[in-house]
């Protein structure tokens, strides 16, 4: 049993301006399956300059009151290819062109050559960095596997099963790492579980579940969203999240990041996944306007009448890296505010 609304984020928080320039997720030649923005500094400097930013968004979460912190990604140009571009097996130094997110966008995406191998404990100085900086429980986030597979051009394994379970067998080893590090909630973002529905009960599930193998001590959860907001794309919210929800209620995942606010979805849905715990958005991380702690109480409130509350976090929809920082902390401030109220309610 845990308390009701307990606040947290999904993962990426906005860079600061001294760290990375500032551009559109989908800016030409700069998409966050290929090359990123670039780094305002190089080599040492870099480390230390991501080193001041990881501390400025845990001090930036701590003071707006979230309970569980994420680094807020900022040592990640993208959430994906950090890890995807570590991996043996993948190319990007020669990207090529794919149809990503069923047929949203043309993205330029890492080659996969060889075998999908792993050079190591890839996050070890990041979750042992998180360790040192706060007592509070950390989240650390891994791509999934089908979203991996959707983000990168296979040319080795010629099938999406094979090639996702080979990439859940990579991640599941990272995975044990950070469990034993003793990083309390270890997240796999799965966007494209929402594009492709028949996929996840195919084998969306399967390749997830093969990534929590031996995980015994930090809770596991998935992120399922539409995507960050893009100028110009357009973002289908279809009606995915029924055969979603229901196929992860079967999976052995512990925690579900899933997103409520911009999608408008019924919260009657959390009744598809009773045996879970949902990190419930009710933050919009595509609109600068800040929502209220009122609104935000009425929304966990509502969400309460179809989960236990106890069963229910308060988190933003997804990564608030596309908003700017000052407004990513209001909303994180309105968001514990929201949940605060909410929890005087219920009693
Ligand atoms: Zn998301």
């Amino acid at each position: 049993m845990s308390e009701p609304f307990i606040t947290t984020v999904v993962g990426s928080m906005p860079k600061p301006v001294w760290l990375m320039e500032q551009l559109p997720l989908n800016a030409e030649g700069k998409q966050v399956h290929g090359k990123g923005a670039d780094w305002l500094y190089q080599g040492d400097m870099l480390e230390t300059a991501q080193d001041d930013a990881t501390r400025l968004t845990i001090h930036d979460q701590i003071n707006a009151g979230i309970e569980v912190l994420s680094d807020g990604e900022q040592r990640r140009s993208s959430y994906l290819t950090y890890i995807t571009s570590r991996l043996g097996g993948f190319d990007y130094e020669t990207v090529t062109k794919k149809w990503t997110r069923n047929k949203r966008r043309l993205a330029e995406v890492g080659r996969c050559v060889g075998p999908v191998s792993r050079p190591g404990f890839m996050l070890k100085r990041d979750a042992e960095f998180m360790l040192a900086e706060t007592d509070r429980p950390v989240k650390i986030t891994l791509p999934g596997p089908m979203t991996v597979v959707d983000s990168t051009a296979d040319e080795h394994y010629g099938d999406e099963e094979t090639m996702a379970m080979e990439v859940a067998a990579v991640l599941n080893e990272e995975a044990k790492e950070l469990d034993a590090l003793g990083i309390a909630v270890i997240q796999f973002d799965e966007p494209v579980f929402s594009r492709y529905p028949d996929k996840v009960k195919d084998w969306g599930i399967k390749a997830l579940d093969r990534c929590l193998e031996g995980v015994t001590s930090a809770k596991t959860a998935a992120h399922v969203c539409y995507s960050y907001p893009m100028p110009g794309v357009p973002r289908p919210i279809v009606d995915s999240y029924p055969v979603i929800l229901e196929a992860l209620e079967d999976s052995k995942i512990d925690q579900l990041a899933l997103e409520f606010e911009a999608s408008r979805l019924d919260p009657k849905l959390l009744e598809l996944c009773p045996s879970k715990t949902v990190m419930f958005g009710c933050i919009d991380n595509g609109i600068d306007e800040i929502e209220t702690p009122e609104y935000v109480a009425g929304k966990l409130l509502a969400a309460a009448k179809h989960l236990p509350a106890d069963q229910i976090q308060a988190a933003p929809d997804c990564g608030l890296v596309p908003l700017s920082l000052d407004i990513a902390r209001r909303k994180l401030k309105a968001m514990v505010d929201g949940a605060k109220l909410a929890r005087e309610r219920l009693s």
